[in-house]
């Protein structure tokens, strides 16, 4: 007789393996302390400009980072390298109409592009453009046309320490606010799902809806910048009220279907490691994408990519969407969160989907925005353990003092750890939690640092430092 008690599927138990096995694998660089001291001085303090294999393990970004599946790599030699009407090119068209609906789809080299094609396709005097929040790339390519782009999340959602499950979601008054004010300048309304800036946080399907509504009301296309859709799937079905039940198929294919249309960075959970997509109803809107496809990035069977990558990212698609791989993904970020949080370690609450976010401020509350906390902390992380995290604080977002004084300092102070898709094991996880709980001991000790050559934009990617 079977007793009820035992967990009958490897989910239910304790512990959530990875529902994967290794065929292929790349050796790590073990390094000594002293060897990442000289590395580090070398990288003048700025782990962006480590070599990667002076690296032990890379948190720096989970965007082309993660490991391809045996049948995409099968997949890969099926591609069709014609450059007009590729077979492969039907094969990803056939399966993303499938997945989102989406009439014209159409390729890219990756994210940006998309985004850069969609705001000159809809560029006009005064452009304003509400979201969520912007991604950096999307907000630099809706600026650099002229336009204003607006982040509109309540205030709790950047709090770190608020335990809302649905920190991504806008706040639907302002946004309304920002529709009556600026009118016709407004060209589509944006959401970002999950939302990278509040800490991989999920939109919900209710927000969604509610800005559906809105946008119907005002006559205006909603888009959603997809780059993770399927993690944001998977925590409405983890965390929503009536959503339990259903599969991550069948959220995402809601979360598409409210919308009018989407850029992706298929190298997030389009789980290759290069390519994009912009997806549009609009006829208009569409034949105009294409013209500028074939400028910038290629003919629109192909768009800036080989048929060989169309060909893995149509499997990708399928498989971010298992919920063996989607449970696996979201309880390996939960269960480096809860090590830490046992710990004491400061962090933005609560865990989303695919990175634990480090408040360095609480951290080390004896160094000032201005002297940069995040940046000494990812650097003992690298000291400490090899490990590359990146600053998300004063250096990325601050900006000089024309006047000579103390930079003007970001809201936060924080240190993302990314983590790169079906890369790293439960073992490299425990190894982090032992170098983060060293590093968070001997947190009085640490100084900070200064920056001895900057860059007028984007200055986190070259800046030089010394310690304080
Ligand atoms: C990565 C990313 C982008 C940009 O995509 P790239 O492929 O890096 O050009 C846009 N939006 C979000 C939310 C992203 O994470």
């Amino acid at each position: 007789m079977s007793q009820p008690s035992q967990p009958s599927q490897p989910s239910q138990r304790r512990t959530i393996i990875e529902p994967f096995r290794i065929k292929s694998v790349e050796p790590l660089a073990l390094t000594t302390r002293p060897q990442r001291e000289g590395f580090l001085a070398a990288a003048r303090y700025n782990p962006f400009l480590l070599r990667a294999d002076q690296v032990l393990i890379d948190l720096l970004t989970d965007s082309g980072t993660g490991a391809m599946s045996a049948a995409q790599w099968a997949a890969i030699m099926l591609g069709d390298e014609s450059y007009a009407g590729s077979r492969s090119f039907f094969h990803l068209e056939t399966k993303v109409r499938e997945l989102t609906g989406k009439k014209h789809v159409i390729p890219t080299h990756q994210g940006r592009a998309a985004e850069h094609i969609l705001f000159q396709v809809v560029n006009r005097e005064g452009m304003v453009v509400p979201a969520n929040s912007h991604f950096d790339t999307t907000r630099a390519n809706c600026e650099v046309l002229g336009g204003l782009a607006l982040d509109l999340l309540p205030l709790a959602s950047l709090d770190p320490s608020d335990n809302g499950l649905f920190k991504g979601d806008i706040d639907i008054e302002k946004l309304e606010r920002v529709l009556v004010e600026y009118g016709d300048r407004v060209p589509f309304v944006l959401m970002t799902v999950t939302n990278n800036k509040a800490g991989g946080q999920p939109v919900s399907l209710a927000n969604l809806h509610a800005v559906r509504a809105l946008c119907d009301r005002f006559g205006l296309p909603l888009y959603l910048d997809a780059a993770r859709f399927a993690e944001n799937a998977w925590l409405i079905k983890e965390r929503e009220v009536g959503q339990g039940e259903r599969t991550a198929r069948d959220i995402a294919h809601e979360m598409f279907a409210l919308c009018d249309g989407f850029t992706l960075s298929a190298k997030k959970d389009g789980l290759v490691n290069i390519g994009g997509l912009l997806c549009i109803d609009n006829d208009d809107w569409a034949d105009t994408a294409r013209s500028m496809l074939i400028l910038t990035e290629g003919f629109p069977t192909y768009g800036g990519l080989a048929g060989r990558d169309l060909e893995a990212l149509a499997v990708g698609l399928e498989e971010i969407l298992d919920e063996d791989y989607l449970r696996y993904r979201i309880a390996s970020i939960r269960y480096l969160f809860e090590k830490l949080d046992a710990i004491g370690v400061p962090m933005m609450r609560p865990p989303g989907g695919h990175a634990v976010f480090i408040d360095a401020g609480a951290f080390y509350p004896h160094i000032p925005a201005w002297q940069y906390p995040g940046m000494a902390l990812t650097n003992e992380l690298y000291l400490e353990g090899g490990v590359r995290a990146v600053e998300i604080g004063t250096v990325m977002f601050g900006h000089p003092d024309p006047a000579g004084g103390h930079d003007h300092c970001a809201d936060l102070e924080l240190v993302r750890l990314a983590f790169p898709r079906r890369t790293y094991t439960q073992s490299h996880v425990d190894y982090l939690v032992e170098v983060i709980e060293s590093v968070w001991q001997r947190r009085e000790f640490a100084r900070g640092y200064r920056i001895t050559s900057q860059k007028q934009v984007l200055r986190a990617f070259t800046a030089q430092f010394d310690q304080v």
